[in-house]
């Protein structure tokens, strides 16, 4: 695809070549690419209109939609950077992030309008916007502005996305997205031999649009001229009646949503035979979880590692690597993609041997330009061409890397470090544990203790005791947890991750965690 240069360039790719091939379905509505084209020129134009200036903020507030993709191509042919807002967040966490990208437009939803108005005055933005529904579409709004493309100067290094992290790990960060850095992480050759798209492949979306997983993959998709049908939000129940009506070929899924998905009870009576492959990315797998949902759905599995600073995949565990008879490799996040490197290096920043866990860093042409507003932490994190993670990993003989956790979860008892995936993978494939989050807790005599923190399967009772054993069978006697605590249900931070911040929170009031 050599004209493709800047990130709208795609819709114009497959407009000129296949007008009538099929890119969204929402509902009763349905764009093809030359639909697409005319109305993300229409809604640039009225940006333009709007006063938006090339690295202006667009803020667009609402949950997926066919909008939402008109709102993404007409702010990026606008010259503009779009910020889409995560709408799990809480108001005060809105007034934060709303403020820091300072928007010079917005797109609202007509469900958020209400609080956007708070958030709007609590974070002191004077700009416009315009209310948008299932009902009161974009293309009402642009619609008495002219198709014609709008004639700008961009440049390849100007910002087009910005998206926030999940906040796993602290507040969340605007990350600073490119052109150039979307154009890389769909370029990888690698990656598209991966997927083998084919003609007619359709792609069930409930991805969160505020997030790096649904930004890259749809867009991943929309290049490849797939289909996507999209859903407001993910739902279990929804989107198996999804699957069933829509046929799809193509999933991605966090872990979190494919443990809603199987241990829904209609997931028995579901029809998966039209999916080809299943992708997953965003946090951990389990073991347990990830053999559950092999022996279930009847596709192709492969995993993704990523970050929303590296704006797409880095690594790759491909399909024929999921092998339910090499456990080992089920734990991997797989191999680096071409044109991309990673290293483990220790605390010195020297690399570590094979085998010997260390902090991730991370080469790729597709990594941010760094955050917006905070040039301490971008020059802390992007160094001489490499990015910090702030993951913990290994890479073993064989060039396959595993992510143990993240280095603020990182469990020091004692002067050992403990990893809580070990633990994690190792109790997730007891037949009574639905999920499991190991987290450290202060201990006065060890610094940290290791608690397991454990949801059951609906009807399935089991002892402490009879868990701990479980753990001393197949884990060190350091690793075992010391405690174990039952709960119904995990906190989950904004993307649908375990938010291990939370379940730490109650049992480190009014303390300091040293590594936090
Ligand atoms: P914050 O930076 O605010 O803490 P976050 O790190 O959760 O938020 P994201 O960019 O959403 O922000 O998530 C990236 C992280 O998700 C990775 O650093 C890694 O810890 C985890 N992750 C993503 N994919 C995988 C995977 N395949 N295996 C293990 N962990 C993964």
């Amino acid at each position: 695809y050599p004209e493709i240069h800047f990130l709208a360039d795609l819709v114009t790719y497959h407009a000129r070549r296949a007008p009538r091939k099929l890119a969204l379905v929402y509902g009763e509505q349905r764009y093809d690419y030359a639909a697409l084209e005319v109305e993300s020129a229409r809604a640039a134009n009225a940006l333009l209109a709007e006063g938006v200036k090339p690295g202006d903020r667009v803020v667009f507030f609402g949950k997926n939609s066919a909008d939402f993709f008109l709102a993404l191509f007409g702010t990026a042919r606008s010259g503009g950077c779009f910020v889409p807002l995560n709408w799990r967040l809480a108001a005060s966490e809105l007034v934060q992030v709303a403020a820091d990208a300072a928007p010079v437009f917005a797109i609202i939803e007509e469900e958020f309008e209400p609080v956007w108005r708070e958030v709007r005055a609590a974070a002191g933005i004077t700009a416009g916007y315009c209310v948008i529904g299932d009902t009161r579409r974009l293309c009402v709004w642009s619609g008495g502005h002219t198709a014609v493309l709008p004639r700008l100067h961009l440049r390849e290094d100007d910002a087009v996305i910005q998206l926030y992290t999940s906040g796993t790990t602290g507040v969340p960060k605007g990350v600073v997205h490119t052109h150039a850095s979307f154009n890389h992480s769909r370029l990888s050759e690698h990656l598209e031999r991966a997927f083998d798209w084919r003609e007619g492949d359709m792609f069930l979306y409930a991805l969160p649009n505020f997030h790096l997983l649904g930004v890259a993959l749809s867009l991943q998709c929309l290049y490849n001229g797939v289909a996507l049908c999209i859903q407001k939000q993910f739902h279990p129940q929804e989107f198996l009646i999804g699957i069933a009506r829509s046929r799809p070929t193509l999933l991605v899924l966090t872990p979190t949503m494919i443990q809603l998905l199987i241990d829904h009870p209609d997931a028995a009576g579901t029809d998966f035979s039209s999916l080809k492959l299943l992708m997953y990315a965003g946090s951990p797998i389990s073991l347990g979880l990830l053999k559950r949902a092999l022996s279930i759905m009847p596709c192709q599995f492969m995993q993704f590692y990523g970050q929303t600073e590296t704006s797409g995949p880095v690594s790759l565990l491909r399909p024929d690597e999921h092998n339910l008879e090499v456990e080992q490799t089920l734990k991997s996040c797989g191999r680096p993609l071409p044109l991309i490197r990673m290293r483990v290096v220790d605390e010195q920043g020297n690399d570590v041997p094979d085998g010997t866990p260390g902090e991730l860093l991370i080469c790729a042409p597709s990594a941010s330009a760094g955050y917006w507003n905070r040039p301490e932490e971008t020059d802390q994190r992007f160094k001489d061409g490499w990015y910090a993670s702030g993951d913990v990993a290994y890479r073993d003989a064989e060039g396959l890397f595993y992510i143990y956790d993240r280095l603020k979860d990182l469990i020091v008892s004692g002067g050992e470090n403990i990893y809580c995936a070990e633990v994690e993978n190792v109790l997730s494939l007891h037949p009574a544990v639905a999920s499991v989050a190991v987290i450290g807790v202060p201990d006065p005599r060890w610094g940290e203790a290791v608690k397991a923190v454990v949801v059951l399967h609906v009807d399935m009772t089991v002892s402490h005791d009879e868990l701990l054993n479980f753990c001393r069978k197949n884990l060190a006697g350091y690793k075992v947890p010391k405690s174990i605590d039952f709960v119904d249900a995990f906190p989950l931070t904004g993307t649908g991750k375990v938010s291990k911040k939370d379940i730490r929170a109650p049992y480190w009031a009014g303390m300091q965690r040293s590594v936090a």
